[in-house]
């Protein structure tokens, strides 16, 4: 491929002109997935409005964040207040795919995984932000790529591919690896994730907090975590294994109570009724301990083992 010859700031500046567009797309996705009315959800053929006031967007001001700056966030029809979610979004997909050949090698099958798990959790960590909703739309199909993308390693294992990595550095990489990504530059990668891994994955990221869950519902009488909560820990158990799923529970936990308990202690010394249902949307706290797994989960569970031990 004579793309994978270009040096590596061009891949990574062409990726990022294309991730600003899939960043656009992403906002439609996070506006339109959690609505109620399934017109209202067509994500395909539904030409892009303005929800203030229905007005079709013109096509050079949907440009990614120019066209946000351009309009000074406003709606151009009616001045409805664009959030500053829009061009976030924009902007954290387009640094996502600009970062990628760099954690990733570009075009191979853990690189691509890494991006689909990373667009996903934007998108993920918005709708629950925004709306407390992570939808099935999105999740069910991530679950079974979870599972698909170990397949190709099965069958292919020993297919190589060259990659430029300077002047007169080649570097060769398995195509279809499938492997954790020890921090941060490609120097080796950890066991794959094997099918049998996924699966277990899949299963335990949805029986475990399944399970906490009736627990808390016995003490508490009250849901702790919501269904989406499950099926996004099932999809990262699908994608990661079994052992890094659990890892992204606990430090998605530990940053929700850091956040949520602090939150509930001002609530109180304010006299504000304690008992009171404070949601915290913790599919965003998974989406945020997801790539510190991904990333350094080996290294803080070595750390971890010889602090204890
Ligand atoms: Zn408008």
């Amino acid at each position: 491929m004579p793309l994978l010859d270009l040096p590596p700031w061009i891949i990574s500046l062409l990726l990022a002109l294309f991730g600003l567009v899939v960043g656009s797309f992403g906002n439609v996705l996070i506006h339109r997935l959690p609505q109620e009315d399934p017109a209202e959800r067509n994500i395909v053929t539904k030409a892009s409005h303005c929800p203030g006031c229905k007005a079709k967007i013109k096509p050079w001001h949907n440009v990614p964040l120019l066209g946000w700056l351009w309009l000074r966030g406003k709606c151009a029809n009616c001045g409805w207040r664009i959030p500053v979610r829009y061009p976030l979004v924009e902007l954290l997909t387009g640094l996502l795919f600009a970062a990628s050949p760099w954690f990733f090698p570009f075009g191979t099958l853990i690189w691509f995984k890494g991006l689909i798990c990373g667009f996903a959790l934007i998108v993920l960590f918005f709708t629950d932000f925004t709306e407390m909703m992570l939808p099935d739309a999105l999740q069910l199909p991530l679950m079974a790529l979870g599972v698909l993308l170990t397949l190709p390693q099965i069958f292919r294992p020993e297919v190589l591919m060259k990659l430029w990595t300077g002047p007169t550095e080649i570097l060769q990489v398995l195509a279809f690896h499938n492997g954790l990504q020890p921090a941060p530059a490609y120097h080796g990668f950890e066991a794959a994730v094997t099918w049998q891994s996924s699966l277990i994955g899949l299963a335990v990221g949805y029986g475990v907090p399944a399970l906490m869950n009736l627990v808390y519902k016995a003490i508490r009488k009250t849901d702790g975590m919501g269904m989406g909560d499950f099926k996004m820990l099932a999809w990262l158990g699908a994608f990661w294994g079994w052992a890094p799923m659990l890892g992204i529970l606990f430090l998605g936990a530990g940053l929700g109570a850091a956040v949520g308990l602090p939150l509930l202690l001002l609530r109180r010394s304010r006299g504000q009724e304690a008992s009171g249902q404070t949601m915290l949307p913790f599919g965003c706290f998974l989406a945020l301990a997801t790539p510190i797994v991904v990333f350094f989960g080996r290294a803080l569970w070595l750390g971890y083992l010889g602090w204890v031990g």
